[in-house]
């Protein structure tokens, strides 16, 4: 287990390593105990590509919400064969399926906080109960909230969050691919930089901050993973009190 002091050093020293060097200090010190998180989106490729060449079975969680595009799905089952990925599909707890299936068409319009919350957080949750470390694809240029991420992240359960690719730009992960002739998501063509659920993602303009697309009009531009998954306090000052109650009970 590290120290808080260590992780910070750490965290400061990877300010000027490459990904791959992050990527194999993770490898060293945490494999088999480690994981990915994937969304399997264009800007997620790049890291996908070099975290499997350097653990080729590394787990790559991906969060099944039920509200993918089907071209998100078809994606994923091309890239996990080609490329022969160890990719473990995340699904919402099954004792949320009544109240889902009673409100699948309003719940991402009416309640996007809850419905990232049991679709995505949740299970997330869950799965990383099993690993010591959790490599995420987050980079600082695309949010606000991003901004302020660090390389190492020690998370109130004890996980180590690693962002190898904090300090990279859209430009960067563009040329990584163009460099590795990695294939992109079957939508980004047509306009949608960030691909999240259907019903959450519109496609955006070549100028537009690449998350734009995301919740948009909505006022919400994090679905919670890279915020309050770990973080009591922050659902604890949530406005949100179906979330509330749903985490309370979550508790018991
Ligand atoms: S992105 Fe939209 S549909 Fe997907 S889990 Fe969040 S609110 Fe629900």
């Amino acid at each position: 287990m590290l120290s808080v002091h260590k992780i910070e050093k750490f965290s400061k020293e990877f300010e000027t390593k490459t990904p791959q060097e992050i990527i194999e200090w993770v490898a060293d010190r945490f494999s088999p105990y480690v994981a990915m998180s994937s969304s399997l989106q264009t800007q997620s490729m790049p890291l996908l590509h070099m975290a499997t060449r350097i653990i080729p079975d590394l787990p790559v969680l991906f969060i099944d919400t039920g509200y993918h595009f089907w071209d998100t799905l078809m994606f994923r089952e091309k890239i996990a064969e080609e490329w022969g990925l160890n990719i473990i599909d995340l699904r919402r707890a099954s004792h949320w399926d009544s109240f889902v299936r009673q409100n699948a068409r309003t719940l991402p319009v009416e309640d996007p906080n809850l419905c990232c919350y049991l679709h995505k957080v949740q299970p997330m949750q869950n799965a990383l109960k099993g690993y010591k470390a959790w490599i995420s694809g987050i980079r600082r240029d695309q949010t606000a909230v991003r901004a302020r991420a660090n390389f190492l992240e020690l998370q109130e359960d004890g996980l180590l969050k690693i962002n190898p690719l904090l300090t990279w730009t859209k430009a960067d992960v563009s040329q990584y691919i163009k460099e590795h002739n990695l294939p992109q998501h079957p939508l980004y063509e047509k306009g949608y930089r960030s691909v999240g659920c259907a019903p959450c993602t519109i496609a955006v303009g070549v100028n537009d901050d690449e998350r734009a697309g995301r919740w948009a009009g909505r006022g919400k531009v994090e679905c919670g993973l890279h915020t309050v998954m770990f973080s009591r306090k922050d659902i604890a000052e949530s406005q949100n009190e179906f979330l509330l109650d749903a985490t309370k009970t979550e508790d018991k």
